[in-house]
């Protein structure tokens, strides 16, 4: 039958799995199948093309096109597509959808530069690593005028469009992929086709595309998988006015990791916009921010990675000011940003002696401490006790006690953390500012989704629980209206429909979310004992979480979670720590009497009403909400924006870990197919039923084609009239109560018959 070729062999464990290869190899072997195309596996685990030659009980000899005859057991081979299907620009069309036969079609359209294909209603765009001639004016005139029907970015974008003009419903472009997978270039280039496509005279279009310019200054970095890693999600919700044209747009982010700003490895930098500040400002403001090179700064330093090849970070830094000039940043406050960026890499500077066997310490009254005082606008005394002492309330007294080298170090890297996070949220919230919509109006906005992807290494930290927790919403999110809301319409309109499983993710995102018990509130709870250590964390969620089937709790300080994507294994080190991310009121005090007005409004986002001296060091310490819970609270937000609209799905694949152009690694791609569930999906669409019409709606449009008038029919009885009429085979629709389901391509006859009459 049917539905017995459709074996994508990766999630085989939803299918009669094994058997099932052995029953398609038992069809091969059979005489008349001899010299058939196969797959056959080898001893890597790779799969080469073959032809059959001959078969015993067991076992089969095939020919492989690189000349080698194999003897190889029947379960190492799997069927292999007709040549005339190979490149199918949608894998739905392929007969066979095992691993092989898709990472092969994906293959032979990377290599000739078709980088965009379709798995049903999915975009799969690999990334070229190179300029490959498919955008700009004259591609963007094309698919708006549909003579172009080749899949693409802007397909998408224009779909998503003209639904929205035509069912007056929002709508969003979901597009996600592993870090240096093409999401956020995608993204822009999708952002570049509705800024053609919604353009007007006012030219905020242009506005919006600047905002690209100013957000990656200040939130991508050069890591050791992408020369600009965007270090946040972003959602970006573009409005459109009822001529269809783009009227403003509101960005959001989620974010939860600053690290990067004090701490480096090695190969990567900290965000672009430091290199370029330093690199590009002219000698005025160089001297009026007591600026140095790069190199000079620790912060910056430590990583021995100062410049991209390629990239030019005097020449980003003159694009940057003009885009701030775009999005009207007054001078004053772009000076004002500057002079804060400065302060933190002169905090970074900041050194400490020691002044006692005891690993006491006292900041180095130097020109860095100087010189961070001066652009913090803060008195240089008050800077040095704040970053050398803290204050412990005993009784009605407050005692002085001098901090430790770590202890110091600590503090001053939290200062600069927390100045620069909040500096990117000021950022943002100026840059909404610019694009505010005026009167908005629902059903008239496209939200474009660019988030990090699922990441899985050797060593997982609080940073990989976070990025994958989002991932496994966002997954959420992509099943439910893929497939559940396909069944649940199937089911509730009585279509005998037998059901498709889908790798349901409740059970994991239950043991993130779940209260009291699970591992955000765990993490929370643990965070405030003031004696808890990653050890204790570990056994706690050992102890409360194990019985669900996603957990696994491992030796020592570890824990597992089985992801949708595979299971990843998680070092609880620093996972309070990160978590707390603590900020001493010491600082947040010193931050309130600074004159920098910018700093005196971040010292406010912390409700002092809230400040606790009960903390675990003991210290008086604002409780702010832990970063895990700002995270998710973040998340949720974009999510329930995402809720309303009609989503369209881009997944970006990196065909390489190198970044170069040409080379296709069939290992990684197949596991990031296996991450996205994208064969699952070209699954459902191809054994569903993707078109589908009221009665009423399928009667009024077709029911002019009948030959003898119906007018005293139902829309019901016009619409199996209709299908009779046009002889329909009964298993290329299903009447539902409601509805009438078409497999594709049925009313392609009757649309062509509506054209002539
Ligand atoms: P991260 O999660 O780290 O932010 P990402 O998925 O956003 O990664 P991008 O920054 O969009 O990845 O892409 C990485 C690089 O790949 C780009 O800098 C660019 O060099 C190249 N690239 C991506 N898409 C394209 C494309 N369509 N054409 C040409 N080059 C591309
Ligand atoms: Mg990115």
């Amino acid at each position: 039958g049917d539905d017995e070729k459709e074996d994508s062999g990766v999630r085989g464990r939803h299918r009669r799995n094994g058997s099932f290869g052995v029953k398609k190899v038992k069809v091969v072997v059979e005489s008349p199948y001899i010299k058939l195309q196969v797959w056959c596996r080898q001893q890597k685990g790779n799969w080469e093309l073959g032809k059959i030659q001959s078969t015993s009980e067991e076992e089969a000899c095939v020919s492989l096109s690189n000349g080698n005859v194999m003897k190889v057991s029947r379960l190492a081979l799997l069927p292999a597509n007709p040549d005339i299907l190979e490149g199918v620009d949608d894998l739905i069309q392929l007969s066979y959808l095992n691993e092989p036969s898709v990472l092969y079609n994906l293959k032979s359209r990377y290599t000739q530069d078709l980088i965009y294909s379709k798995a049903g209603p999915v975009l799969i765009a690999l990334n070229p690593f190179k300029d490959v001639q498919i955008y700009g004016s004259e591609y963007v005139e094309a698919y708006k005028q549909r003579c172009n029907d080749n899949p693409h970015v802007y397909a998408v974008a224009d779909a998503a469009y003209n639904e929205m003009i035509r069912d007056e419903v929002n709508q969003s472009i979901i597009i996600s992929g592993e870090s240096g997978a093409g999401k956020t270039e995608t993204a822009k280039i999708a952002m570049q086709y509705l800024a053609d496509l919604g353009g007007g005279s006012c030219g905020i279009e242009n506005d919006v595309l600047q905002t690209n310019f100013v957000l990656e200054s200040f939130g991508n970095a050069k890591t050791s998988r992408n020369d600009n890693s965007s270090r946040f999600g972003k959602l970006i919700e573009i409005h459109f006015s009822a001529l269809g044209k783009i009227c403003g747009a509101k960005i959001q982010t989620c974010k939860n990791f600053q690290s990067r700003v004090v701490q480096l490895a090695n190969g990567e930098r900290s965000y672009h916009i430091f290199y370029q500040l330093c690199a590009g400002a002219s000698p005025d403001l160089r001297d009026r921010l007591k600026l140095r090179t790069a190199s000079e700064y620790r912060y910056l330093n430590q990583s021995d990675c100062m410049t991209i090849d390629g990239v030019n970070d005097d020449k980003k830094f003159q694009g940057l000011v003009k885009a701030l000039d775009v999005i009207r940043m007054s001078k004053q406050d772009q000076e004002r940003v500057f002079k804060l960026l400065a302060a933190i890499l002169w905090l970074g500077n900041i050194t400490f002696h020691e002044t006692d066997n005891e690993n006491h310490i006292e900041v180095v009254d130097d020109e860095a401490a100087t010189i961070a005082a001066t652009l913090m606008q803060c008195s240089l005394k008050e800077l040095m006790v704040t970053l050398s002492t803290h204050k412990i309330k005993a009784g009605k007294d407050t005692i002085t006690k001098k901090l430790t080298l770590r202890q110091a170090i600590d503090t001053r890297d939290a200062l600069a953390k927390f100045m620069y996070a909040n500096l990117f949220d000021w950022l943002v919230e100026q840059v909404n500012k610019a694009l505010e919509v005026g009167k908005r109006r629902t059903g008239r906005s496209i939200s474009i989704l660019d988030i990090y992807g699922f990441e899985s290494f050797q060593k997982n930290s609080f940073e990989q629980f976070c990025i994958n927790y989002a991932n496994e919403r966002l997954q959420q999110h992509f099943n439910r209206h893929l497939f559940k809301l396909e069944q649940e319409d199937y089911e509730l309109d009585g279509v005998d429909w037998t059901k498709v499983e889908f790798e349901d993710n409740q059970v994991c995102l239950d043991l993130f979310e779940k209260k009291p018990l699970g591992l955000l509130s765990l993490l929370d709870e643990e965070s405030n004992f003031p004696r808890a250590t990653d050890l204790t964390l570990a056994t706690k969620l050992k102890q409360h979480l194990s019985s669900n089937p996603c957990f696994k709790g491992e030796s020592g300080k570890a824990f597992s979670v089985r992801h949708y994507a595979g299971e990843v294994t998680y070092d609880t080190n620093g996972f309070l720590e990160k978590n707390r991310d603590p900020l001493p009121s010491d600082s947040i005090k010193l931050l309130s009497s600074c004159s920098c007005e910018l700093l005196q409004s971040f010292s406010q986002v912390l409700d002092p009403s809230q400040q606790t001296n009960s903390s675990h060091l003991g210290a008086m310490e604002s409780k702010r909400q832990s970063v895990g819970t700002k995270f998710k609270g973040q998340l949720f937000k974009l999510m329930h924006q995402m809720e309303s609209t009609t989503p369209h799905f881009i997944r970006c694949i990196k065909p390489n870990a190198k970044q170069v152009p040409g080379i296709y690694d069939e290992d990684l791609v197949l596991q990031q197919l296996k991450c996205c569930g994208v064969l699952e999906v070209v699954r459902i669409s191809r054994a569903g039923y993707p078109t589908r019409m009221t009665h009423q709606e399928f009667a009024k449009r077709y029911g002019l084609l009948l030959s003898e008038a119906h007018t005293s029919l139902d829309p019901l009885s016009i619409s199996i009239a209709i299908l009779q009429q046009f002889n329909i085979p009964p298993e290329m629709y299903q009447v539902g109560y409601t509805k009438l389901y078409l497999r594709s391509g049925q009313v392609g006859v009757l649309e062509d018959r509506r054209k002539h009459i």
